[in-house]
């Protein structure tokens, strides 16, 4: 009998093996941040998990003045690094495996304040394509935007500071590239739950595809103009996802709870490593109308 249920026990773990591809390895990185990361974290940690496809790692820097040089993750370990970060800069040896570790092909997903990182950085800037704040100027690169009447994205050389944003509130996120695989079935207009709507982010837009936009509204002292939301870049062999959306704070995170938030967020991962998206569009995806949140 023991025999037998040995025999049946190996016959069901060759079976799980041969039917489930073997997680890919994730690293999210934090420890600095005027965003809440401390909240926001375990559930970007079980958003990429829930998906089935990734296992995942956290690496913590030294918090404030402490001893950043001792920062140095293995990330070359790793398909997927994710930055939940926005701090002081990274030792040289630390930046340097990490512009490596993306131009061989590693994926990298930037999560909202993770684009006011690293300024002086010009590879990190590469790879977000836009940022804001620290001192970004016309000196970072252009303004994007979508430009509705030609339905196109305008490069804007016009100076003036990188980054800002008007009172937080919810928003309609719209699709400006459907056939992309990050957003193929997603609805083209979604409600986007309360949120900072980055606006003037700048930055080199190399091999920036502009995903999707939300309407910045003058009385919400915005531009007048639809502002990138979703966006990848390439930087060598790499894959890079970009969130603008999910501000955390004052022990709010509704803005990551938000069905779209999520959702682009695991879809975005997925394309930074294999350049494909085979997750479902889930079913309680936020309407034109409606928020949708999760706890
Ligand atoms: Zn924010």
């Amino acid at each position: 009998m023991k025999t037998m249920l040995r025999s049946l026990l190996l016959v069901a773990l060759f079976a799980s093996a041969i039917n489930l591809p073997a997680a890919m390895k994730a690293l999210i990185v934090d420890g600095q941040n005027n965003h809440d990361w401390k909240g926001t974290t375990p559930h970007l940690k079980k958003y990429l998990e829930e998906t089935g496809l990734f296992e995942v790692d956290v690496a913590t820097t030294p918090a404030g003045k402490g001893d950043i040089a001792s920062f140095k993750p293995e990330f070359k370990k790793y398909k997927l690094v994710v930055s939940n970060y926005n701090g002081q800069d990274w030792p040289k040896e630390t930046q340097a495996a990490f512009e490596e570790f993306v131009r061989n092909g590693g994926g990298f997903v930037s999560v909202h304040a993770a684009n006011n990182s690293f300024p002086n950085w010009p590879a990190y800037n590469q790879m977000i394509g836009l940022g804001g704040w620290g001192g970004r100027s016309e000196k970072s690169g252009p303004y994007v935007y979508w430009e509705a009447k030609a339905a196109k994205v305008i490069k804007d050389i016009a100076p003036g500071r990188g980054g800002s944003h008007g009172p937080q509130h919810e928003f309609a996120v719209e699709t400006r590239d459907s056939s992309h695989p990050i957003m193929a079935g997603l609805p083209t207009k979604w409600m986007h739950a309360k949120d900072e709507l980055y606006d003037r982010l700048r930055g080199p837009a190399e091999n920036l595809t502009v995903l999707a936009t939300a309407f910045a509204p003058k009385e919400k002292s915005g531009t007048d103009r639809h502002e990138p939301m979703l966006m990848t870049t390439t930087f060598g062999k790499g894959r890079v996802f970009h969130t603008a959306l999910g501000h955390a704070g004052g022990g709010k995170r509704e803005a990551q709870q938000c069905v779209g938030f999520i959702a682009t967020f695991q879809r975005g991962s997925e394309w930074a490593v294999t350049g494909k998206v085979t997750q479902k569009i889930p079913a309680d995806f936020p309407t034109a109308e409606k928020v949708i949140l999760r706890q």
